[in-house]
């Protein structure tokens, strides 16, 4: 079992999350922004971040080349549907995007959008955990949480069909 700190400051304890968010154990900040046949996808739980978005795969799995082929069509098309949206409607110009396959969660994809204020934090890979920790640390004022439920919904209704 771990702990984790929601978004909201509360925290839970879980064995997987991805699957405690597919199996709706845990109700993610804003609810699913998108699901597919293999896929779900929702705002990061953990950092207030607008438009930072975790898609999961449905089934257990650690790494990419477990992926069926019809997961890796879904997978791959879900998550081009997904970075437009970022950029139609929160109009993000950049994202990082990373998975790790030595994680104690199942398959997931962070989409980390670039803000202008990343930039003082560096670029690249080792700016990542800078710039996650400064939002979980300095960014859960209402006015952001608000920006962040904003782009949830945005999201959302951009991809609805
Ligand atoms: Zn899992």
């Amino acid at each position: 079992m771990r702990t984790i700190t929601l978004a909201n400051g509360e925290t839970v304890e879980v064995e997987c999350l991805s699957c405690a968010l597919v199996d709706g154990l845990i109700e993610p900040e804003g609810g699913v922004v998108v699901e597919t046949a293999h896929f779900h996808a929702h705002q990061d739980v953990a950092y207030p971040i607008p438009g930072l978005i975790i898609l999961a795969s449905k089934r257990h799995l650690k790494s990419l080349d477990e992926l069926t082929e019809a997961e890796r069509l879904d997978y791959i098309t879900i998550l081009s549907e997904i970075r437009k949206a970022q950029r139609d409607v929160l109009g993000i110009e950049s994202v990082y995007y990373f998975y790790n396959e030595d994680t104690t969660h199942h398959f997931h994809t962070w989409m980390v959008p670039r803000y202008e204020w990343m930039y003082e934090l560096g670029r690249s890979v080792e700016s990542v955990r800078p710039v996650l920790l400064h939002a979980r640390n300095e960014m859960n004022d209402e006015a952001n949480l608000k920006s962040v439920r904003q782009a949830i919904s945005a999201l959302t209704e951009e991809l609805k069909r």
